[in-house]
């Protein structure tokens, strides 16, 4: 609930080159998710503190885009070396305000350093293409330009590594940009944002703006927006690409998920036990691409049943800062109470519970929001529950005669973010990647997070587009092309 906020903690926006303290009369409290402690307010910033940040970004735009892309890069090569030298200090503060452990906190961070690495390649990969002599004495190029003021809202579970899907390329391609961060977790983005300051970007290019969907429903409807860029669950999705679409802003929103996996009886049963569980119960299973659907084909299901009890019982949950934690708690007392109960439908709806992490009390954390890995056997297929997102460390198994009934199971789910298959057999393999349908599919690999030069696509209600993050196709959905066709008469040249 909205508090008032005392003066100490309140996190500032980022505007024009300045933090300046919202004037918002709501804030939230940022409780970190192990302790129950609060560690800091968000303003609910107005549509007013967005428009000031979409004029600076406006106004920096003319004098961005005619900065050479190779002198755009600078600051960027810059980032990167700030976002290593800092990663130890980002990666606690993920960990107090998200809850997931250090080391994964740090893993997030890869990711986005690996962004801001490929953005700095944008000189080759902003490059059109050309054809002399299209008719006679006629030639023909295509050039890319920047948009102009271009916005990023993302979710609360990856609060170092999304916004850096968005920003380097944006702004390496001569946009300006703006940043709306969870609400749920400001600090991450608050600390990147004054690295940032440090890297000689010109005052406007990255703007940063707390709130909630206010803020939200301000960027999708100003008129000098010219692209979104969204990541969350689906309905928020849905919503943000309509009404991007409504006013003519092009929009990429990346959606939930219901990953399955499907485990085939010739599998390194102790890799893909490993692996799942990594999947399944890292992040506390707060990942889109977390595996949250086993489906076993044959004498599968025994073995990797057993195999997967006994590695999630044993896994150690508690605060992500401790030595030896492998999984801390999920975001809120709300998603605790959510996970829980979502765990009692699927008894309802005819699951065994295997392994039961409701109740947790983790001693000196009782406050904290821990839910213990979870196991639901045999949850029917076509339960209701089979088809909504947990995001949480709950992962249901289910049982498939042959890959014929485990690929039917994929295709009736609603999303379609990721797909992985565990077996020695390449025929096997081929099907799948052939076959299943979603846009990151995984052969052996438990979370088939793209590299940042491949796009991180997404099928079905897990995508909203055409164009995804990362890659080539940020370079596409950061750029409009244009095409200029040229004729000079011969006389002209004869002249000199
Ligand atoms: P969320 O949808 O609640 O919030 C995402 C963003 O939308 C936040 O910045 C929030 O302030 C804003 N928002 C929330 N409600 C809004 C509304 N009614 N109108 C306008 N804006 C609104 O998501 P979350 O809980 O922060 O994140 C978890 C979700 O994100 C999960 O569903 C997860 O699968 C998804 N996710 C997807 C990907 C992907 O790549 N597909 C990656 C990470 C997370």
């Amino acid at each position: 609930m909205p508090v008032a906020a005392p003066p100490t903690t309140k996190v500032p926006n980022f505007i024009d080159g300045r933090w300046v303290e919202s004037r918002a009369s709501e804030w939230l409290d940022v409780t970190n998710p192990a302790t129950g402690e609060t560690i800091a307010q968000t303003p609910l910033s107005s549509a007013a503190e967005v428009a000031s940040a979409v004029d600076a970004a406006a106004a920096a735009y003319p004098e961005w885009r005619r900065t050479p892309p190779e002198d755009r890069i600078q600051p960027l090569f810059r980032l990167k070396q700030l976002l290593e030298d800092h990663i130890d200090e980002l990666g606690r503060i993920i960990t107090r305000e998200n809850g997931k452990t250090f080391a994964e906190g740090k893993a997030e961070l890869r990711r986005a350093i690996e962004n801001v690495e490929v953005a700095c390649g944008i000189p080759m990969m902003m490059q059109g293409y050309n054809l002399e002599d299209v008719a006679r004495g006629i030639d023909e190029f295509m050039i890319r330009q920047p948009l102009g003021v271009v916005a990023a809202i993302t979710p609360f579970n990856f609060p170092g590594m999304i916004p850096f899907w968005f920003l380097p390329y944006a702004v390496a391609c001569g946009n300006t940009f703006i940043l709306k961060p969870s609400e749920r977790v400001p600090l991450t983005m608050r600390r990147a944002f004054e690295l940032l300051e440090q890297t000689g970007l010109p005052k406007g290019v990255v703007n940063l703006v707390n709130g909630g969907k206010d803020v939200v429903n301000a960027l999708l409807d100003h008129p000098k927006v010219r692209a979104i860029s969204f990541v969350g669950s689906t309905p928020v999705a849905r919503h943000v690409y309509a009404r991007s679409g409504a006013n003519g802003k092009r929009a990429q929103c990346q959606g939930g998920a219901k990953n399955h996996v499907i485990v085939l009886p010739d599998a390194d049963m102790a890799m893909a036990t490993q692996i799942i569980s990594d999947s399944a119960f890292g992040c506390a299973g707060q990942r889109c691409l977390a595996v949250s659907v086993a489906v076993t084909v044959g004498e599968a299901q025994k073995t990797f049943r057993d195999a997967i009890t006994e590695a999630a019982a044993n896994l150690r949950v508690g605060i992500g800062l401790d030595d030896g934690v492998q999984m801390g708690p999920v975001i809120t007392p709300k998603s605790k109470s959510r996970v829980e109960s979502l765990i009692a439908t699927g008894a309802k709806q005819g699951a065994k519970v295997l392994l039961d992490g409701r109740s947790a009390k983790i001693p000196k954390y009782e406050a904290g929001n821990f839910v213990k890995p979870t196991i639901l056997d045999n949850l029917p297929a076509t339960s209701e529950l089979a088809d909504t997102e947990i995001f949480g460390p709950v992962l249901s198994l289910i049982h498939a005669d042959g890959m014929d009934e485990a690929l039917a199971f994929l295709e009736r789910s609603p999303y379609g973010n990721q797909a992985s298959l565990f077996t020695s057999s390449g025929a096997a393999a081929r099907r799948f990647r052939y076959e299943a349908p979603a846009g990151n599919i995984g052969i052996n690999i438990g979370v088939a997070a793209p590299m940042a030069y491949f796009p991180f696509s997404g099928w079905k209600d897990s995508f909203f587009g055409i164009m995804h993050g990362q890659g080539r196709d940020a370079v596409e959905f950061y750029t409009e092309k244009k095409v200029v066709v040229e004729r000079w008469a011969k006389e002209h040249s004869r002249k000199f």
